[in-house]
């Protein structure tokens, strides 16, 4: 799925692949919030997914000089958003390599992919703050109530009204 980043002060707009996030815990159902690269840890049992690109990076990782081809058959990323994270250079072909890019949105030096950590942090929060809304929906809580509060930690159960 690809979503829209927005650069902090006005800046363009960056359509960014999600990779298939992981969105909810298949441990617990509750919501899955970036942790890193790739990663993401459940809000209420800290279970540890991984999007596509997560995968991919492990799997690279544990089997050095793996072909597209072998990636996909192994864990189901097909080989077109390999060449495409490959393209966006979210996957390191070399540790050793002395080019330093710099991300899109606020134009610091970074080492891979299109954002740095901040930038890339921020536009996952955007994310999970939409998904704790469609999360809450789902879950039946507050319906038909005020939902803006839910993300604070504030929980309101004014259920009578
Ligand atoms: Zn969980
Ligand atoms: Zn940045």
């Amino acid at each position: 799925m690809v979503r829209i980043l927005t650069g902090c002060d006005g800046m363009k707009n960056f359509e960014i692949n999600t990779y298939n996030r992981p969105v909810t815990c298949s441990k617990c159902g509750g919501l899955m919030v970036f942790a890193g690269v790739g990663e993401y840890r459940c809000e209420d049992c800290k279970y540890v997914d991984y999007d596509d690109y997560g995968k991919v990076r492990l799997y690279i990782e544990q089997n050095r000089g793996a072909t597209a081809a072998q990636i996909e058959k192994e864990i189901g990323v097909s080989q077109k958003s390999i060449r495409s994270m490959l393209r966006e250079s979210k996957i390191e072909i070399t540790a050793e390599s002395k080019t330093f890019m710099k991300c899109e949105v606020c134009g610091t030096d970074i080492r891979s992919g299109r954002f740095c950590n901040k930038c890339e942090t921020a536009f996952h929060r955007k994310l999970e703050e939409e998904e704790r809304k469609n999360h809450m929906a789902r879950l039946g809580k507050g319906f038909g109530l005020e939902h803006e509060k839910l993300g604070t930690g504030e929980k309101r159960f004014n259920r009578e009204r």
